[in-house]
């Protein structure tokens, strides 16, 4: 007989995301012009096939030389070379430098056969055929060699890695125009109450605004994943089911409301009644206790049904959803960074439950590098506002009843613009 796990409940954070990340599965690659890959994650090694500088080549306008026909000058007798040829940036080698020959030459070019040494301009002294050099330069000096970068058959970017501006250019250096990424997870996004309405709409007697449609899918784009918005689900069995099975193609499905334990809250059952295996439900948290969470068989999509309030949802998608969004799309880190911060405020709560307060970042006068925390206001979990001025949320543990204003405590950084300066710094 199958063995079926009973639903767990009232799990601690640290317990749901061990759960939710030992369920996700990292996607299959995909092919992408490299032109768009900013931001994805390479599913192959990238071995180069290039030698980069192919050549060596000149790093300064100036003049290439043999290192040895320049061992005796001096600025009261300089040497004078005969200019034999010229080379710029792109030409081919006309032939090699001979003894007491220079050849003029630009950046970027390639050193000429017979040269090994570059004298910048500006210690010379052109006449005419001839050009007069008043200090001995070091071998090699101003030469970059090929191979300085990069040589052919080495590892240049590892799968896992995150492709940056300065990978993209390296890719196109290397002649890579089409690479493998990890596909981007698509998540399926429904939203469900009978007070729901688009924005557009009129908003009347007791109708709301659903504003986690919009959140959520932000939060999705901001974890590198694809929402596609499925609409408002009325709080009913069978529009419930309809949007499910909408997004049972999708690689996770998120809902919000409808989850906890109101007489209209069908999220669980709808769920079981397709098939889906419930997990969990309730975790130690606030905002945000009551989420479930649950999976389509063994290659079906991921469910995570969030509580409805605006503030539950998205905190609760930054604990849960977005570590499993980033695994799935192949990041090697999954979480947010944490940062110490001192407070400027007293809080206080009861234990038992982890509390994640709204608080703004700002960087303390006196010590680079420390920040000091604030409440940015009330922290009701259907306060958006707060959310909204928030850089961060500060960690109240599950056992913990009190920090008071002057300690120092751990905020999950969800909004890195504190960190974005005014003033040069340096
Ligand atoms: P529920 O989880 O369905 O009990 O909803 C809890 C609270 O969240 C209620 O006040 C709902 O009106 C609100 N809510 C539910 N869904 C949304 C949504 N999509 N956008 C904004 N608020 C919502
Ligand atoms: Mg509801």
């Amino acid at each position: 007989m199958e063995c079926v796990d009973p639903l767990r409940t009232g799990l601690t954070v640290a317990e749901a995301q061990r759960v939710v990340l030992a369920l996700a599965p990292q996607l299959a690659p995909e092919t992408c012009a490299s032109a768009d890959a900013l931001g994805r994650v390479l599913a192959e090694p990238v071995v180069s096939t290039r030698t980069l500088p192919p050549a060596d080549n000149s790093a300064m306008d100036g003049y290439a030389v043999r290192c040895a026909d320049l061992a005796d000058t001096t600025h009261a007798a300089p040497v004078a070379l005969r200019v034999a040829f010229e080379v710029a940036a792109g030409d081919r080698h006309e032939r090699a430098l001979a003894l007491g020959e220079a050849a003029r030459i630009f950046t970027g070019a390639a050193i000429p056969p017979g040269a090994d040494t570059v004298v910048k301009q500006e210690d010379t002294e052109r006449a005419g055929a001839l050009v007069r050099i008043r200090v001995a330069p070091r071998h090699g000096e101003n030469v970059r060699p090929a191979g300085e970068d990069v040589r052919a058959g080495e590892l240049v970017l590892d799968s896992g890695a995150e492709l940056g501006p300065a990978a993209l250019g390296l890719l196109a250096a290397l002649g890579r125009t089409v690479v493998a990424v990890r596909q981007r997870p698509r998540v399926a996004i429904v939203s469900g109450g009978d007070e729901l309405v688009e924005p557009d709409s009129a908003v009347y007697e007791g109708r709301i605004v659903s504003s986690n449609s919009y959140t959520l899918s932000a939060q999705c784009r901001l974890a590198g994943a694809e929402p596609i918005y499925l609409g408002i689900a009325r709080d009913t069995p069978e529009a419930l089911e309809e949007r499910l099975r909408a997004g049972s193609r999708a690689d996770l499905i998120v809902t919000s409301g409808g989850v906890s334990v109101g007489d209209r809250d069908y999220v669980r059952p709808v769920l079981e009644k397709l098939g889906c295996t419930l997990v969990f439900w309730g975790v130690q948290m606030k905002p945000g206790y009551p989420i479930v969470f649950g999976r389509f068989g063994e290659s079906g999509p991921l469910v995570f049904g969030l509580p409805g309030n605006p503030v539950s949802a998205m905190v609760t998608f930054e604990q849960f959803v977005r570590p499993v969004l980033r695994k799935m799309a192949g990041y090697s880190a999954w979480f947010r960074p944490v940062v110490r911060a001192t407070l400027a405020d007293d809080f206080e709560k009861t234990a038992g439950r982890m509390h994640f307060v709204r608080v703004s970042l700002e960087p303390k006068s006196d010590a680079p590098g420390e920040f000091v925390a604030r409440s940015t206001g009330n922290q009701s979990s259907g306060v958006l506002r707060s959310m909204a001025l928030a850089h961060g949320l500060l960690i109240l543990p599950a056992a913990q009843t009190r920090l008071r204003a002057g300690e120092r405590g751990e905020v999950q950084v969800l909004d890195e613009g504190f960190f974005a300066a005014r003033e040069p710094g340096f």
